[in-house]
């Protein structure tokens, strides 16, 4: 995607491929299903029971826990919180609505269960029938695609959404990796774009590693600003993506809370000042938590809150559209720690599960 708008800069008269691309991708986004209307009892908050991951013991194999947005949901239901009945619950994203960023090449390379393995990061599954890894592993990430898609939507209609799930930040619309199988945020973002007729769009990534997928897939967009903060000695290392990143904070593994908050702090406001969008989307890996095996730092399950806190103050003090996105998180803990802070936005007014549109 990104090397054909570099390459559409010639003036000739002659038809080109990009506008007939650029066409399709604009009538597949139209034409998708993913936007529907959502009612005034249902709070902005996404989830599914088939998000979640779990099928012969490959819960076992990864440090993920892949329960972990489920769990958030019961963990706000028991709280009282959140109704059960106001949960949106969206719909799986198809392969069409999938063309719009990824090449068919790609999707089709997602029939084997090996490149799926090596995507997911678990020891190869051949062994596992195709048809399973289908099932249970692409398909609830699909329908965590198609709630990242939503999730734009409702933001726009309600000032915030959360999707209980999503943030696959890794992959980009050539590339999967690092758990991360579809580009949710890429295409997030372009159906904002065409549907919402928006045309600024601030990526705020918080989550521990660096995002590259969204990074490539922008490289060459303007309309994208994205803001970065993670560990820089951990995975990806993706040095070509850390150019396209308009705001770098790279961290150090051990970074502690305060040092943490005191950069954020630091970055909205120069991220304030650079750039004015008119969607947030907020990606919020909890895998900052000190004692993650995979993020290494050591934020406080209370400066995670602090942190989520600081990103709604920002879009709401501007007036700007929200979306957040729970993406990484690998210990059991994780799930309480991300009901918490969506406990503590609500108890701050920055978000209203109760409300009704009058
Ligand atoms: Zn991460």
């Amino acid at each position: 995607m990104a090397t054909s708008l570099s390459s559409s800069s010639s003036s000739s008269s002659v038809p080109k491929p990009i506008d007939s691309a650029e066409a399709l991708r604009t009538s597949r986004i139209l034409s998708s299903k993913l936007y529907f209307d959502v009612p005034p009892t249902k709070a902005p908050l996404i989830y599914s029971p088939t998000y979640d991951i779990a099928f012969l013991g490959i819960e076992k194999l990864h440090p993920f826990d892949s329960s972990k947005w489920g769990r958030i949901c019961q963990f706000l239901i028991k709280e009282g919180i959140l109704d059960k009945v106001r949960i949106v619950e969206p719909l799986e994203a198809l392969k069409d609505d999938l063309l719009v960023v990824h090449p068919e090449s790609y999707l089709k390379s997602l029939n084997s269960s090996m490149k799926v393995a090596i995507i997911i990061e678990v020891p190869p599954v051949a062994f596992i029938p195709n048809c399973l890894v289908q099932k249970k592993v692409l398909y609830p990430f699909r329908k965590q695609v198609g709630g990242s898609i939503l999730a734009a939507k409702l933001a726009k209609e309600r000032g915030w959404a959360i999707n209980v799930g999503g943030g696959f930040h890794h992959c980009s619309a050539e590339n999967g990796g690092g758990f991360c199988a579809y580009a949710d945020i890429s295409l997030c973002i372009q159906y904002a774009f065409v549907r919402l007729n928006i045309s600024r769009v601030m990526i705020i990534d918080l989550d521990a590693h660096q995002g590259n997928g969204h990074e490539i897939d922008f490289s060459n967009d303007r309309r994208v600003y994205i803001l970065d903060m993670y560990n820089s000695q951990i995975y990806p290392f993706d040095y070509e993506a850390k150019r396209y990143i308009n705001q770098k904070i790279e961290l150090q593994s051990g970074t502690k809370t305060e040092e943490y908050l005191d950069q954020l702090d630091k970055a909205l406001e120069v991220a304030g000042k650079s750039f004015d969008p008119e969607l947030v989307v907020y990606n919020a890996g909890t895998d900052i938590l000190d004692g993650d095996p995979l993020g290494r730092l050591k934020v406080s399950p209370n400066g995670v809150a602090i942190r989520d806190e600081k990103v709604f103050r920002f879009a709401r003090e501007r007036d700007i559209p929200l979306l957040m996105l729970t993406s990484g998180g690998y210990m059991k803990s994780s799930a309480r720690v991300v009901a918490d802070s969506i406990i503590n936005l609500s108890k701050k007014n920055l978000i209203d599960l109760d409300s009704r549109l009058s």
